[in-house]
């Protein structure tokens, strides 16, 4: 366990360190803002040095622009036991790449940036075959924001910058790269492992903001049907607003409307993402025999597979911890206008307002789906 704020030193200068460290970062900008884990309970501002490069392999982000994931609610109110207490967190950015390490061959001080919410090496049997989540390699799969120091800060240290950073399009806005590293890269990777044909009546249940983004990815393969499975109001109106040709249904009415609008007693495909108690069994009951199952969602407490009801029914089913290794496939899918999550932006913070930020999206205050922070 590693974590930056300990190592208090100045910051690197100049352009050519002899150590092969390639980048500039000014003198006045040795101390930086960061949104700190405290303890269970409690986040907080807290000013702490700016990183430096520690390994070859890192790079030192500029964060430009951040948001604020369910995920960082957990490690606030203890339910990741792995997260480190006195990290910054935050694993959702862009940014400008300030410096890098002498290993680093991708990307160049002045890119601008997506960040991968995961670490990975590349180079492992789990890298090897895509599995990045599963890297294993110390730093690898979700560490910035829980076990190091996250991106709710000016600047950020990202190790393996070479795998987990991807250049942003010149045509691509802060904006529309912010969720490519995390939330995005989720709904990408749930749509791609679900295995969705131009015959399939797909259902997704959740629309927060990864079920959006799972929608949005959904959409890129052209199913018969989709219908989102949503218990808010608010969601419900937002999905029908932005995407018309979307079936929207309530939970108590979802089961027999797929049943309805599928030929074949169920949806083809499930992909859930709402993780509540009911939202399990709903996914298994809707689906056809012999339809994938795709489990995005993240449970508080153990699910029950009831094999005995579901004897017969032959289901897949696939299980949740994206392996966001489609980056540079997602930027180039935003770049050419196939993908815009531009409206899962509904509030705009600088990062001396952090702490409002978080309350509007903790109390889902305001209409809030996703919030934008400004880094500098
Ligand atoms: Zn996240
Ligand atoms: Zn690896």
């Amino acid at each position: 366990m590693k974590t930056d704020n300990k190592n208090i030193e100045p910051v690197a200068t100049g352009n050519a360190a002899e150590d092969g460290t390639k980048g500039n970062i000014a003198e006045r900008n040795k101390e930086m803002l960061t949104f700190t884990y405290v303890e269970k309970g409690q986040f907080a501002l807290v000013r702490k040095p700016i990183p430096h490069i520690i390994n070859p392999k890192d790079a030192i982000v500029r964060v430009t622009l951040g948001s604020i994931c369910t995920s960082d609610l957990h490690i606030k109110h203890g339910s990741v036991p792995r997260a480190v207490p006195g990290i910054t967190v935050g694993h959702e950015m862009v940014g400008v790449v300030e410096q890098v390490g002498s290993e680093i061959a991708n990307v160049k001080p002045g890119d601008r940036v997506t960040v991968n919410v995961e670490t990975y090496c590349g180079e492992c049997f789990f890298c090897k075959h895509g599995y990045v989540n599963n890297c294993e390699d110390p730093d690898g799969g979700w560490a910035l924001g829980c076990r190091i120091d996250g991106g709710q800060a000016e600047y950020v240290r990202v190790p393996h910058a070479d795998m987990g950073l991807n250049r942003i399009p010149d045509n691509v806005t802060d904006e529309q790269a912010l969720f490519v590293g995390d939330i995005l890269a989720t709904g990408y990777w749930a749509a791609r492992i679900s295995e969705i044909t131009e015959e399939d009546t797909v259902l997704i249940i959740g629309a927060g903001p990864t079920g959006i983004c799972t929608l949005l990815c959904v959409m890129l393969k052209n199913p018969r049907k989709i219908i989102i499975c949503e218990k808010s109001e608010e969601r419900m109106a937002f999905v029908r607003k932005h995407y018309p040709e979307v079936m929207v249904v309530k939970p108590e009415e979802c089961k027999d409307f797929v049943m309805n609008q599928a030929e074949h007693g169920g949806a083809d495909v499930v992909l859930e993402v709402a993780g509540t108690d009911d939202t399990f069994r709903m996914a298994w009951e809707c689906a056809r025999p012999n339809a994938i199952v795709t489990v995005v969602a993240l449970y508080d407490k153990p699910q029950v597979l009831p094999l005995p009801d579901m004897y017969g029914k032959n289901l897949v089913f696939k299980t949740g911890g994206v392996d966001g290794c489609d980056c540079e496939e997602i930027l180039r899918l935003i770049a050419d206008g196939k993908i815009d999550t531009t409206p899962l932006i509904t509030h705009r913070f600088a990062l001396n307002e952090i702490e409002e930020a978080y309350r509007i999206f903790e109390n889902r205050l305001d209409g809030v789906i996703k919030v934008a922070v400004k880094g500098n």
